[in-house]
């Protein structure tokens, strides 16, 4: 693990002073920024996370998660990253305490697992098989640009697959995938795109599935693969179409809802046969394959479940992606994008068009906002000039 320390950062611990003294001013500062937060935190219980997003307070929030990861030594350089550490923020509704202890245990899951190598020293030779008796895999992208996954449970043939690959093996694979997902895929999609992108799309065909034909191994591999998604790479899922589903399955939704946070599972859309136009409306039809209402074929690369086709196999992207100036170029053009969603303050000009009594509670709603946000920032420039004081003199 890289020395956490040494990446960009205002903070600095001096060398002077026993060890005990320097714990005890860390484990001072840190009471004070944890209690700044938390009185950020009860100001805005009432209001909703997206509200907090449209009056730019976010990076501010970012920022101070990023010192106290810092400070704790939690914060390796290869994760020192604005959105990872905001998914983490949102996973926990922007409770920092919560947020902490969430990421100290992704990174403890991370050396147990080998996430940080299984790119490298996991080989899943089996894939070929594995998609034959249980037909998966990426294909294009939907109209905002983020990669579309697959998966036809209607074609899974279970004892095959079990003949070919072990649960064990299987999960670690979907693990794998997703590290591939952070490393290659979504910042290729953001190239391409010209905009952040760190989620995906998923479509789940359970034609002729019904809930009796769940086995235990179904159930545990998507147990165990669902808790590594949503303990390690949180907020990544985004809209998800389970079609083709049965009467019997309907209640899916609730199970969705069970796994996940009420706002993640809203996302997942339950439908029965008629879900061409539903896809279509997302997903253009030529980044469609044929079987699912769409246009494509992949018939030179063995049908388009083989393919992998997206922009994370266009040489030009690749090319890009692998010069370290263009990547710098895209990712805080990625950036810029983000701060120019906060800095049009959409509350603004909805303010304009509402009618007066809303516009009146909206606007008060705002003042309370940049209140809390400058009182924030103040807050926390104080305790880092008090800190810095002290752990200089
Ligand atoms: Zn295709």
């Amino acid at each position: 693990m890289e020395d956490p320390l040494q990446s960009r950062d205002s903070v600095t611990f001096s060398s002077s002073g026993s060890d005990e003294n320097r714990k005890e001013r860390r484990s001072d500062f840190k009471k004070k920024l944890l209690n700044a937060f938390s009185k950020f935190k009860h100001s805005f219980k009432k209001k909703r996370v997206d509200e907090l997003q449209a009056v730019n307070v976010v990076p501010a929030v970012v920022d101070a998660f990023r010192k106290l990861l810092i400070m704790d030594e939690l914060l390796p350089q290869k994760h020192d990253d604005y959105h990872m550490m905001l998914r983490f923020l949102k996973a926990r509704k922007f409770d920092i305490g919560k947020a902490k202890h969430m990421w100290a245990d992704m990174l403890e899951w991370r050396k147990e697992f080998g996430a940080d190598t299984i790119m490298e020293d996991f080989e899943f030779n089996e894939l070929n098989e594995v998609i034959k008796y249980n037909p998966h895999g990426y294909h294009g992208v939907d109209k905002e640009g983020r990669p579309v996954f697959i998966e036809r449970f209607e074609k899974l043939d279970r004892n095959k697959l079990m003949q070919v690959t072990t649960i064990d093996r299987y999960v670690k694979y979907h693990a794998q995938r997703c590290e591939e997902m952070h490393a290659i895929k979504f910042p290729a999609c953001t190239i391409a795109s010209k905009r952040h992108i760190d989620s995906s799309i998923t479509i789940l065909d359970l034609q002729g599935i019904g809930f009796c034909n769940l086995e235990e191994a179904d159930r545990e591999i998507m147990k165990r693969f669902l808790k590594i998604l949503i303990d390690n790479y949180p907020q990544t899922g985004g809209q998800s179409f389970i079609i083709n589903v049965g009467l019997e399955l309907r209640s899916l939704r609730s199970i969705c809802e069970y796994f996940m946070d009420p706002k993640v599972a809203s996302k997942v859309h339950v439908i029965g046969d008629r879900y061409q136009r539903k896809l279509l409306k997302v997903i253009d039809a030529s980044e469609l394959p044929t079987f699912l209402g769409g246009t494509c074929t992949c018939a030179n690369q063995g049908g388009c479940l083989r393919s992998d086709k997206g922009p994370w196999n266009n040489p030009e992207i690749l090319k890009v992606k692998g010069s370290d100036t263009l990547t710098a170029e895209s990712s805080s053009e990625a950036e810029d994008n983000v701060i120019a969603v906060c800095e049009e303050d959409p509350m603004a000009s909805a303010l304009e068009k509402l009618p007066s009594e809303q516009g009146k509670l909206l606007t008060e709603l705002k003042m309370d906002m940049d209140h809390i946000k400058e009182g924030l920032s103040e807050q926390i420039n104080e305790l880092l000039s008090e800190f810095k004081k002290k752990t200089l003199s």
